[in-house]
């Protein structure tokens, strides 16, 4: 049932067995643009007879593309990655208005996105067995890499390009079919993303999409031809997701919160660390996993603290399309809500606020979810502004003496997504490296995310499972291995049963 709502985009259709696929839901949401709060679109929640569609279309479409040759399916992701390359600027824009995001942070996203696709040009030689000639006399063992079947992505808003492409490609290119659903606050770009997979020659129903929230996200992950779950998003549904999925017996792999912190040295590059800071603090309003959200100044780096304020106070948010805008709003007005409670709770609880940005306006913009940069000195481990996600452009500033306390610090926080040390010392450096207890250590590198070769690799409360997303790792995730023992017998057949269990 259409929502007779008008909206820039209209009623988003459901994508499923190639094609886009009216909903007859009942139930709508509505897209608002963060800039403006303007209706971008209406999004339905797939009913649970359109979800089992998607994933039987899947399946069924899984059933042939299994047989497709592995280089005839990698053709298809070279396809795919230049029609993304020749539809960069158009997926940015689009991306851009549904996030609020500025033009070159959505471009450098969607760039994020098919790097990944590259990767799934050469999913041949990934999925390549082993093999060991004479494992007993006259027997050879091999192994064979085979997809799962009908995988199931569940992503979140803060990258609705890069993140359904770190899942779909790679395990579409392994052989499996594939049922995305992605944040109901941004369904635009995910429905491009598949418009222009089908565009690059991938058969009718290998990926479907459907919209919606909890319910539509049980009724994919109970639905006995969903084999895996790959989830992007917050630590409280990523657990959920987790629990039932693995309860159902099923692959799952959760990469969720985080709490990013940035050691500065006193021996560091004092201009480097400051602009650093400010990129990695308040870039994408600080709605990044692998945002820094804590500076940990070490011994006199806390000298730096007034500049780095200078700093902070010379940024401002504005929209998509600015070339004066250093960020966009954040993606609800619930959102902003939220970060700025958390700003009070800090100030309550004792933290200084040496810039606020609560009270920021945006000309022209009035009803954006504006929130400037903040800056917290004198923040404890026991304030929640410290134990929580903000999410937000805000840098909480810790100061300990020496580069152990630092360590000790992150290593007590619950989560293990992403670290940075700046430093000129490599001795500092190679301490730090070895004994911080995250997936991901930028050295000099403020937000080290992985590029495609290797895996995405968060770590404790960040990550529930044990195969990370792409890379070989995900390779693994996506197919499972097949171990083959074989003989051929030839005249000199043993004489009577082998009773052992040894080969012969
Ligand atoms: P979210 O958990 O609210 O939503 C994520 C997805 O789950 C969406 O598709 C949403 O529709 C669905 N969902 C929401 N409630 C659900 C429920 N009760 N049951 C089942 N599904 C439900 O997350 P978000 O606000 O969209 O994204 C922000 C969060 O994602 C942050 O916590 C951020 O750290 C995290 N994130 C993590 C990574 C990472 O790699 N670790 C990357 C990006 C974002």
């Amino acid at each position: 049932m259409p929502s007779n709502i008008h909206s820039r985009f209209g009623d988003l259709p459901l994508f499923i067995d190639g094609k886009a696929s009216p909903s007859a839901s009942e139930q709508w949401l509505p897209v608002r643009s963060p800039t403006d709060q303007s209706l971008l679109a209406m999004v339905p929640c797939a009913t649970e007879a359109e979800v089992a569609r998607a994933i039987e279309a899947a399946h069924t479409a899984q059933l042939a593309w299994r047989e497709v040759p592995a280089p005839e399916r990698a053709r298809v992701m070279l396809r795919y990655q230049q029609l993304l390359k020749a539809h960069h600027d158009e997926l940015a824009e689009l991306l851009a208005q549904e996030t609020g995001k500025i033009l070159a942070d959505a471009r450098g996203e969607v760039w994020r996105g098919i790097e990944v696709v590259e990767q799934a040009c050469g999913v041949a030689s990934q999925m390549m067995g082993e093999t060991l000639e004479n494992v007993a006399r006259g027997v050879d063992g091999y192994s064979l890499v085979q997809p799962l079947g009908v995988c199931a992505g569940i992503t979140p808003f803060n990258f609705p390009a890069m993140i359904p492409l770190w899942m779909f490609p790679l395990a579409i290119a392994c052989g499996n079919g594939f049922v995305l659903k992605p944040s109901e606050q941004v369904p635009l770009t995910p429905l491009r993303l598949a418009e222009l997979f089908r565009e690059a020659g991938a058969p009718d129903g290998i990926l479907c999409l459907v919209y919606g929230q909890a319910p539509q996200v049980e009724a994919i992950i109970s639905h006995p031809l969903i084999r895996a779950v790959s989830f992007v998003g917050s630590a409280r549904v990523g657990a959920q997701v987790y629990r039932r999925a693995t309860d159902l017996l099923k692959r799952a792999q959760c990469f969720v919160g985080a709490k990013n912190h940035m050691v500065i040295m006193p021996d560091a590059n004092k201009a480097q660390v400051l602009s650093n800071l400010v990129g990695a603090g308040v870039g994408a309003a600080g709605q990044r996993c692998m945002a820094i959200s804590v500076a940990v100044l070490v011994g006199s780096a806390r000298d730096w603290l007034p500049e780095l304020a200078e700093a902070f106070r010379a940024v401002h948010p504005g929209p998509w399309d600015s070339d004066e805008a250093a960020y966009g709003p954040l993606i609800s007005h619930g959102a902003r809500e939220r970060v700025a409670h958390l700003i009070e709770e800090g100030i309550r609880e004792g933290a200084h606020c040496l810039v606020d940005g609560r009270e920021v306006t945006v000309h022209g913009y009035p009803d954006g979810n504006w929130m400037g940069p903040t800056l917290f000195r004198g923040v404890t481990a026991h304030m929640r502004l410290y134990q929580e996600e903000i999410f937000g452009p805000v840098l909480a500033c810790m100061e300990v003496e020496t580069l152990s306390e630092a360590i000790a610090l992150i290593n007590a926080n619950p989560y293990g997504n992403g670290t940075a040390i700046f430093t000129g010392s490599g001795a500092a450096a190679r301490q730090f490296r070895h004994e911080v207890a995250v997936g991901q250590v930028g050295i000099n590198v403020p937000i080290p995310v992985p590029l495609p070769f290797f895996s995405f690799t968060g770590w404790r409360g960040s990550f529930y499972g044990d195969l990370h997303a792409y890379g070989k790792q995900a390779v693994r995730f996506y197919t499972e291995t097949k171990t083959v023992t074989e003989r051929w017998f030839d005249d000199d057949v043993p004489s009577g049963p082998n009773l052992t269990i040894s080969l012969r």
